[in-house]
């Protein structure tokens, strides 16, 4: 009878193509891939094996028989090593494999093994007849049970609930990848065993082998290819790699070092230079790295930041000493203009500062938030203190979030002095965090710029504005002699398109007047505010609202755009005062600066208020060269509503006397 291998040639030909584009592109060392990859070879030698026994099969007479056989061993033990590998390849794509204990690992073993000796020792019978050549026995009976358990068993693992797919970690970006895996497996099973039907039924055509070949190539195109992980910008791998591998990192148990590379000034050079430019300097950096350590492969991990892992000590000492070197710059072909970036390595060796995926992402993304964590060509070796200080801005973010959810903010009110009055003419609200078992007391310098960077100071802010107008509505505090309340703008809530709308529903709700409130933006939030800051400060001036300028002389002091931005007040950091009355006073400086700056203010018509007046000296200096309010423990510390009622109206007393 005619035979054909097409089907075979064919099914070998797709093999090829994917081996080709698998060589041809950057791989991660996953274990995964490397099953994907002996996967591959099984389903390749399961062709070759399928040719050769269809053509020893119909040539018995010339063929010896200890050949045949051999060949049927070969060709019905690839088929069942490729099913087993794909088993193992689906229990490493869902994590199952790191919560089997060794003697499941053995137990699922078994079929194949027992194959294994069945292949050797088993009678293998032969048959030819119209349709074509068929061996069968119980060798063969063996090796399609084994098949038909490993399918079952991929199927319960794709379909088991709470896989655990990156092992400890969830990170939701890395999920999509398991379901994704779990259809393309399940499509590439199905098309396999649909042709292997097929061939059963018509009995002749051998496409089989065409079936599994398919079925790896679909799993290939839809999950195992590499270019799934390259980030060909920067000539590294993607972001999703660098999740996947961490994972796998820990997975090999193994001590390793995390290195990340950071491109601190990427803003300015994004900004300045357009976007390719960036990818050029990442690209640039790249090259070093790998310059310093061949063969490291390096994640895009983050915006501006490269990582590796590192195995070896000597490697990281390599590394280390060789950045000082590093120059690479970014010139911008239209302007000639050469810009130099400015980087930072950091260094975490894991487990030992990172115990899990998770936390490595948490000390990672902690350190890239840390603008004192950033520094020219600087490297930062992450030490139990820094571990020290992630942990205790983990600890303010639960509390924070948490105290966001329930409202748990307390208000303080600071009275601030009128010199002409002789009296508390105003306070500021200062924002409390209610909960001071957990961490201890968490001062509002520490949470309201995390606040701000975690998008929660509209809502801060909101609470502590209701609070204020409340309490003002109460105790009708202008019948105090409280001309108005300073309440601290953020400037995240400055140019917060919403501000307006906000504010005027809480004044209203409480019945308290806009022009009851001076609301304070400091220097440099009131600088880099931009239109929006000065449409929602045109809008809320409509209405009656005041403005202060917080934390006069720690910004800029940008004085062109100061005069153009209006405020009714403006305060006087403590920075500009307290040097003025330091015990080592051996120059005039601080007093020349702070003398004119007073007189500046006061020459634009602007009022004063002096900040952090701590003793009476301070107060009669600054009160005799014409500063109107004076806010300070001098005069009173921040405190609760109660104390705040008592204690101005003990001044107003006093004022009247
Ligand atoms: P700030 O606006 O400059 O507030 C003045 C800070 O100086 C307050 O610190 C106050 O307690 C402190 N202070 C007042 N007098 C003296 C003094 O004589 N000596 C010293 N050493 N300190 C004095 P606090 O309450 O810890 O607030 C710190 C910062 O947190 C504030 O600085 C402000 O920027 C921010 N903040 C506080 N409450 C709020 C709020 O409700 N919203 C926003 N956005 N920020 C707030
Ligand atoms: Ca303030
Ligand atoms: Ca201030």
């Amino acid at each position: 009878m005619e035979i054909s291998f097409k089907f075979q040639i064919l099914a070998i030909g797709v093999l090829m193509v994917i081996l080709v584009d698998y060589l041809f592109s950057k791989r991660l060392p996953l274990i995964s891939t490397k099953t994907f990859t002996l996967f591959w070879a099984a389903s390749f030698f399961n062709l070759l094996f399928d040719i050769l026994s269809v053509y020893t099969l119909n040539n018995m007479d010339t063929v010896p028989e200890w050949v045949n056989r051999l060949v049927h061993q070969f060709f019905i033990g690839s088929l069942d090593a490729t099913v087993f590998l794909l088993f193992i390849y689906v229990c490493f794509i869902s994590g199952a494999q790191k919560r089997l204990p060794k003697i499941l690992v053995f137990a699922f073993s078994l079929p194949f093994l027992i194959s294994v000796v069945f292949a050797m020792f088993a009678p293998l019978y032969y048959e030819i007849n119209d349709f074509g050549a068929y061996s069968y026995g119980p060798m063969v009976n063996v090796f399609y049970i084994s098949i038909a358990i490993y399918i079952v068993s991929i199927f319960v693992i794709l379909f088991k609930k709470n896989n655990a797919y990156i092992g400890e970690s969830k990170i939701s970006d890395i999920l999509p990848d398991f379901k994704r895996a779990r259809v393309s497996i399940v499509v590439g099973l199905c098309i396999w065993i649909a042709v292997a039907l097929i061939q059963f039924i018509t009995r002749y055509w051998l496409i089989s082998g065409m079936g599994v070949s398919l079925m790896a190539m679909y799993v290939y195109m839809r999950f195992e290819n590499p270019r799934e992980y390259s980030d060909s910008e920067t000539g590294t791998y993607n972001r999703r790699a660098f999740h996947i591998m961490v994972p796998e990192m820990y997975a090999r148990k193994k001590p390793f070092y995390m290195v990340s590379f950071t491109i601190d000034n990427i803003e300015q050079i994004q900004k300045s230079m357009g976007y390719d430019m960036t990818k050029s300097v990442l690209k640039q950096a790249a090259k070093q790295i790998a310059f310093a350590i061949p063969g490291v492969r390096l994640y895009h991990s983050r915006s501006h930041t490269l990582t590796a892992f590192i195995e070896e000590r000597q490697q990281l000492d390599n590394l280390a000493s060789g950045s000082e070197l590093w120059n690479f710059k970014c010139t911008a072909s239209t302007e000639d203009g050469i810009f130099f970036p400015t980087y930072h390595l950091t260094i975490m060796e894991c487990p030992k500062y990172a115990a899990n995926t998770e936390e490595a992402y948490d000390t990672l993304d902690y350190c890239l938030s840390q603008p004192s964590l950033r520094g020219e060509g600087k490297i930062y070796y992450i030490t139990d203190e820094i571990i020290e200080q992630k942990n205790y801005r983990m600890a303010v973010l639960g509390v924070l979030t948490k105290a966001v959810k329930e409202r748990a903010f307390n208000v303080v009110f600071q009275p601030i002095y009128s010199a002409a009055k002789k009296r508390y003419a105003s306070a500021e609200a200062l924002v409390r965090l209610q909960d001071t078992t957990t961490v201890g007391f968490i001062s509002p310098e520490y949470f309201i710029p995390l606040a701000e960077e975690q998008g929660l100071i509209g809502q801060i802010g909101n609470i502590v504005f209701e609070k204020v107008c409340d309490f003002a509505a109460r105790e009708k505090l202008w019948q105090l002699g409280i001309d108005y309340i300073e309440v601290n703008l953020s400037g995240v809530q400055s140019v917060d398109i919403s501000l307006v709308a906000t504010l005027t529903g809480i004044m209203r709700k409480y019945g308290v007047h806009p022009g009851f409130f001076n609301l304070e933006i400091t220097e440099t939030a009131s600088i880099d505010g931009g239109d929006m800051l000065a449409h929602n400060m045109e809008q809320l001036r409509r209405m009656g609202c005041h403005f202060s300028m917080d934390d006069f002389g720690t910004g800029y002091s940008n004085l062109a755009q100061m005069a153009k931005v209006h405020f009714e007040l403006i305060k006087l950091d403590k920075s500009l005062i307290w040097p003025c009355f330091g015990e080592d006073q051996d120059t005039e400086e601080p007093r020349i600066i702070l003398d004119s700056c007073i007189d500046m203010i006061l020459r634009l018509g602007v009022n004063i208020v002096a900040e952090g007046v701590e003793t009476a000296e301070q107060a009669e200096l600054l009160i005799s060269k014409g500063v109107e309010y004076l806010q300070g423990y001098h005069f009173c510390r921040p405190v609760g509503e109660a104390e705040f009622v008592s204690a101005v109206k003990e001044m107003l007393a006093k004022a009247h006397a």
